[in-house]
């Protein structure tokens, strides 16, 4: 199958994804996160593992947590990736085995690089905002990075870029000239772009990266397709630019970068290269010291699940 109407790229969009612009709507599915807080994970997705190196993304809420304990997500290890935590209302309190204690508020960014390993909760405070409402999102790390010492990186004050109708908050990476404070190990970007009531706007991308656009809030039309908050339209490579237009106030997640090539396994909360270091990795949290100790939180860690019986195997960031 090809595209004939578009100039083929001349670096990496290709390979296994596809090589130009596409609009491919992407659902959640629904996803029990610890003991009260239901998500919507967009990726992975069937079909769909990865847009850059942005591999993982879960949406939740809006959700009235007033006679709630909110998100209780008890120690858990990660390897081989970063976290991304961003908020449009409540607050995540975040600890970490390297001792981290910080809390998260909205269009603040918390960036955990796990390395090559470390563990880390995260819970509503027991003082919080009624509403919870965010997203939680992973970028794999580069074979080059991905054993790296552990970090935790909280920035109150992101660059933000402004146009008729258009805010964007740089999230990760750069858009249009803006560049996030946070650590990236690979090309990509992360914004948070709010339009108001009959924006209409074209957004500057990058030719050689993938995006997708997650919905928050508002009613959109991203390249004439409604987006729904909570869905994510996937957009390929090839674009130049991207036509938005706010049927009300909305804000969404913009999220690419260049095609991540190599071959991951992702299995739980890790990542790696091959099945053994998965299995290794599983059996380190079980038994070993090796993802260090979250101190404060009250509860017990999470254990690890069950293995597959079938064996983990390298994949392509398309299934
Ligand atoms: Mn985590």
């Amino acid at each position: 199958m090809s595209n004939l109407d578009l100039r083929p790229s001349p670096t990496r969009c290709g390979g296994e994804g596809s090589s130009g612009p596409v609009k491919e709507l992407l659902t959640g599915r629904q996803v029990q996160l610890g003991e009260s807080t239901q998500v919507r994970r967009l990726l992975p997705n069937l079909g769909r593992r990865m847009v850059g190196a942005w591999c993982f993304v879960d949406h939740y809420g809006p959700d009235d947590i007033a006679d709630e304990p909110g998100m209780q997500v008890p120690p858990h290890p990660h390897m081989g990736l970063q976290t991304v935590s961003w908020l449009h209302e409540g607050e995540v309190l975040h600890r970490d085995s390297l001792g981290s204690l910080q809390t998260v508020r909205p269009y603040e960014l918390g960036l955990m690089t796990s390395g090559r390993a470390i563990s880390h909760s995260e819970e509503s405070p027991r003082e919080h905002a009624r509403l919870l409402h965010g997203a939680q999102l992973w970028v794999a790390l580069p074979e080059e990075h991905r054993h790296t010492a552990p970090a935790f990186e909280h920035h109150g004050r992101l660059p933000v870029v402004t146009a008729p109708g258009l805010r964007s908050t740089v999230i990760m990476g750069e858009l249009d000239g803006a560049a996030s404070p946070g650590t990236a190990y690979t090309p990509l970007v992360g914004a948070d772009l709010a339009l108001t009531e009959g924006a209409a706007v074209r957004l500057p991308l990058e030719r050689d990266f993938e995006y997708a656009v997650l919905a928050m809030t508002g009613s959109i039309d991203v390249d004439g397709v409604r987006v729904e908050p909570g869905a994510m339209l996937y957009l390929g490579c090839g674009r130049t630019e991207l036509p938005l237009l706010a049927r009300t106030d909305s804000s969404v997640l913009l999220l690419g970068g260049e095609p991540f090539e190599e071959r991951i396994v992702m299995w739980w909360n890790f990542i790696g290269r091959s099945g053994e270091e998965i299995t290794q990795a599983r059996e380190d949290w079980m038994s070993t010291p090796r993802f260090g100790e979250v101190h404060g939180y009250d509860g017990a860690r999470l254990r690890a699940p069950e293995l597959p019986a079938l064996a983990l195997k390298p994949r392509g960031r398309v299934r």
